[in-house]
Formats: structure tokens, C-alpha cells, sequence
């Protein structure tokens, strides 16, 4: 499957429970969201190479907070959207396509919702999706910012996507969110089948990710709310019948935040 040419994309883990997205391509390393420059400075001294280029997906701490440190270190672009305010070199904004080295046409999605700017960066000749927090393996992140509309669009807009693309999410949120996608579907076999994956893989403190559409369109409930048993189960915890999609995710997602 993999060409010369396909980046070779690695999980730097650094505070609890998040991911920095380290991408090898032929012409340069790049990182997605890194939140701790500590974590990537040790691993570019290890490969003795510079840093060619940082990606931002939104405005969070845990995902801005090394950038200041690796411009010092490297002369290199920092992409990202207008949200983030400071160590931006080049402000990019939804549906640009960027031509980055090594990673040939990267389009930038909207996937505002967690936050009102996030966008997404996805590597059309490659089918791999840098989604930041506004898509988990089985879950997606929580609403600060945005509304239940903002959420369906965004689901909508990443279930259109080919289901082949891999997907690297920020933070190992997985097995939690396994356990709510099995409240809601209790007998997905998908889901269980996945689930026992996950376990083995967390036993052996290995990622689960990253993932890919098809799988999450199979088990993640929040790519699932015109499924009848996902709005079976929403409406039930309403207390009242829900549409399937907005409604349904509305409820979907506020249920997961007291979960
Ligand atoms: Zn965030």
C-alpha cells in the first residue's frame, strides 16, 4: 500500500493523554499540534534533522504551547488558523489548498465546532486526515465553542471524505469513548470486535491510533445519528423521539459530557 513517496506519520505522546502527529516525508519533517516542544526537539536531535514545517488545527494550549520554543530552534513555516493568535507564519483558511514538501496537496477543512476556527488538514494523494479534537476513534470533541449544528455539518463534511483515508485524532480518548458508543450500541458487532482490539492495544500501552473512516463509520455514534438504533437510543435517554442527525447528535453529545 505504502509508495516511496507516502509520509510515514508517527504518535510523539506527550502530558496525559495527547498526541503530537510527527509526519516523515522525502523532503522534510513536520509535526501536527505540537503542544509540547520537549517531546519533538528529542525526537528531531535523535533523527539529527531540522523541522521543516509545524501544522495548527486550533487554538488550545495543548496543541499551541511548543510552538514558540521549535521557531527558535528551527527557521521553518507555522500553518494554522486566524483563531490562533500568536507563532502563526502563515495563515491559512478553510477550503485553501496548500502545496506542502513531501505532502503534495493538503486541503484545509472546516471542522469548526470544539472551537469556532479548527480546521483540519488532509492529504487528498494520500488519504490521511490531521483532524485535531474534532474527531475521535469512536467519539469527537467536546462542544466550547460551537453548536449542535456546527457538529452535524462537521460530521457530515468528515463522512464524506473516502472511506480508506486514515484518521489521526490528538488525544487516546478511545477506550472511554469505546464504553459510551456501547451504551448507545449494545449490539454492534463492530463495535465489540473493536473493542477487545483496543483493550489489547491499551494493555500493552500501544495507541489505538490512528484510525480510519470506514471503521469509525461502522462504530462511532457520532458519525452514526441517522442510524435508527443511535436515535433509538438518544431518544430514549431524552425522553422523547428525536430526528435523526442535529437532534440526535444535540443529544449524543451532551449526553457523552456527563458520561
Ligand atoms: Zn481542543
Amino acid at each position: 500500500m505504502s509508495s516511496p513517496q507516502t509520509p510515514i506519520v508517527t504518535p510523539l505522546p506527550c502530558f496525559l493523554d495527547n498526541y503530537i502527529w510527527h509526519i516523515e516525508t522525502s523532503q522534510g519533517d513536520w509535526v501536527v499540534d505540537p503542544g509540547d516542544a520537549q517531546v519533538v526537539l528529542a525526537y528531531q536531535a535523535k533523527r539529527g534533522k531540522p523541522l521543516a514545517g509545524v501544522l495548527i488545527t486550533h487554538h488550545h494550549l495543548d496543541h499551541t504551547a511548543g510552538i514558540a520554543a521549535l521557531v527558535e530552534a528551527f527557521a521553518m513555516p507555522v500553518y494554522g488558523p486566524s483563531e490562533v493568535r500568536e507563532g502563526i507564519s502563515n495563515y491559512i483558511k478553510v477550503d485553501d489548498v496548500l502545496t506542502l514538501d513531501g505532502m503534495g496537496s493538503v486541503q484545509v477543512l472546516d471542522v469548526a465546532a470544539h472551537t469556532l476556527g479548527h480546521i483540519a488538514y488532509y492529504l487528498k494523494g494520500h488519504d490521511l486526515l490531521f483532524c485535531g479534537d474534532s474527531l475521535f476513534s469512536a467519539g469527537c470533541g467536546r462542544l466550547f465553542e460551537g453548536t449542535p449544528t456546527d457538529l452535524a455539518r462537521v460530521m457530515s463534511t468528515l463522512s464524506a471524505l473516502p472511506a480508506v483515508t486514515v484518521i489521526f485524532p490528538t488525544h487516546e480518548y478511545t477506550a472511554a469513548n469505546i464504553r459510551f458508543a456501547e451504551a448507545i450500541e449494545p449490539d454492534n458487532n463492530e463495535l465489540k470486535h473493536y473493542a477487545h482490539k483496543v483493550a489489547a492495544w491499551r494493555a500493552k500501552n500501544q495507541p489505538s491510533l490512528p484510525t480510519h473512516l470506514a471503521l469509525e463509520l461502522a462504530i462511532n455514534p457520532f458519525l452514526r445519528s441517522h442510524e435508527s438504533t443511535v436515535v433509538a437510543a438518544a431518544s430514549t435517554y431524552a425522553g422523547k423521539p428525536l430526528q435523526p442527525g442535529e437532534q440526535t447528535l444535540a443529544t449524543l453529545r451532551a449526553w457523552k459530557d456527563v458520561f
